[in-house]
């Protein structure tokens, strides 16, 4: 998919098969052997990669992710995502992307630290705060982030926190991470609402997933007077087309693992139905690949905006712009966080901590201005919002790297 939309962006901007074979393949691909010693005296290896897509803009920058089901060409993918994400918001990044085959609820706290620390010193030569600069993704935080932190700096005889972002605001983390990307799409519904002439205040919400991203989005879209009419997650979704009490809904979930049986719900439904639903705004904020050739056509939302990593496929994509819906990519929706690690990368260099009134401003400014530079694309050239943010991602890094000379 990522490979497809990027041949896509080079033939809109006209450039030759040079570019499109520099840039489809990673610059680095490390893969890491990591010997845990486990708390019942075995021991462990497991295997972890990071890869360096492109580093035309800046150092290369991209979360770890640990799983089960990690695969080299994933994390591959996802770095080269990042050098797009980086280059539509205008952030002086490349793409990168780092990944541990593990199932760390499996391990003891430990264990995991034994791990974490392991990946981190394998990973070691080729990262750094001019180098590579990690964060969290799917099953890792802020604790984690922290163990990353303290291995290099103890490898470095100094303490280097420009190395990782997202770490614990006691050590050098920034105010406003923790909710960085649900505010960035939250911004982003408001600004295609106002394209489209819907006021935010009286939009119509339907939010897929209410974990950190989807429910940092459902709160503030709430605090902008949007109705959050239907939320889920992998347990199911329920319904109240009066509106939803984000916070309230939290508590539940908190207490039970889940949005389903929600007092103040007067529906369940299916994820499937759910993404079906008559609304204007959709958020999927869960997995991949849930709005596909199957269902696109019976989409009913005005907009949709991708807070998760890759939940539209491209025929999916086809299907919504012939309906003339909306979709706002991932690239620009949910790079809120990765805007405010880069925020975090130069308080840590300035050793000069910003207020959480700065950073929500700076944030909405480099969100707004992505968004409004796709949107013109995408209204110049009559192509579909996600191809416009290729477009001005990849036209930005290949310009550096001809005036670099690499090209
Ligand atoms: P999370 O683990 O906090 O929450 C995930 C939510 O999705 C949970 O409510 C879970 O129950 C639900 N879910 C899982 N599988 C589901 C399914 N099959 N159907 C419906 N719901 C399902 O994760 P998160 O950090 O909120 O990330 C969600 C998505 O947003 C991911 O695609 C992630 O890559 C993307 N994203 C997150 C961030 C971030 O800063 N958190 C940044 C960029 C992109």
């Amino acid at each position: 998919m990522t490979v497809k939309q990027l041949k896509k962006a080079i033939d809109v901007l006209g450039y030759d098969n040079d570019v499109f074979e520099r840039l489809k393949r990673p610059d680095r691909v490390l893969e890491v052997s990591i010997p845990v010693r486990m708390d019942d005296g075995s021991l462990r290896v497991f295997v972890g990669y990071r890869s360096q897509h492109n580093n035309a803009l800046g150092p290369y920058k991209g979360g770890t992710r640990y799983h089960p089901n990690v695969t080299k060409d994933d994390v591959v993918a996802l770095s080269m995502l990042m050098t797009w994400k980086c280059s539509v918001t205008g952030l002086p990044y490349g793409g990168g992307k780092g990944g541990v085959i593990v199932n760390p609820k499996e391990l003891s706290k430990g264990e995991l630290e034994r791990l974490s620390r392991g990946y981190f010193r394998a990973i070691a030569p080729i990262v750094g705060p001019e180098k590579d600069i990690p964060a969290p993704d799917i099953f890792t935080d802020p604790q984690i982030m922290a163990w990353f932190m303290d291995e290099f700096s103890a490898i470095k005889g100094y303490n280097v926190p420009g190395v990782v972002t997202a770490k614990p605001l006691e050590i050098w983390g920034s105010p406003g991470r923790i909710y960085s990307t649900g505010y960035g799409v939250a911004i982003t519904a408001r600004e295609a609402c106002n394209k489209l002439g819907i006021p935010i205040g009286d939009a119509r919400v339907v939010v897929q997933g209410y974990g950190n991203a989807g429910y940092y989005t459902a709160k503030f879209l709430h605090e902008m007077g949007a109705k959050i009419i239907a939320v889920s997650d992998i347990e199911g979704g329920i319904v109240n087309e009066d509106g939803l009490n984000p916070d309230s809904l939290l508590e539940h979930v908190q207490k039970t693992g889940t949005v389903v049986g929600y007092s103040g719900a007067k529906k369940t439904i299916t994820n499937e139905e759910l993404l079906l639903l008559e609304t204007d705004i959709l958020v999927p904020a869960a997995v991949e690949g849930v709005i596909t050739g199957a269902n696109a056509d019976k989409v009913k939302a005005k907009v949709i905006i991708e807070a998760a990593n890759g939940p539209t496929t491209p025929e999916a994509d086809e299907i919504l712009f012939k309906k003339n819906i909306m979709v706002v990519p991932d690239i620009i929706a949910s790079a809120g966080g990765v805007i405010v690690s880069y925020f975090e990368w130069v308080q840590n260099l300035q050793g000069f901590p910003w207020s959480e009134e700065d950073v929500k401003k700076r944030l909405e400014q480099y969100i707004v201005s992505a968004f409004e530079k796709a949107y013109k694309a995408h209204q110049d050239k009559d192509i579909d919002m996600r191809t416009a943010a290729y477009v001005i991602a990849v036209d930005r890094v290949v310009r550096a790297m001809k005036i670099r000379g690499w090209i």
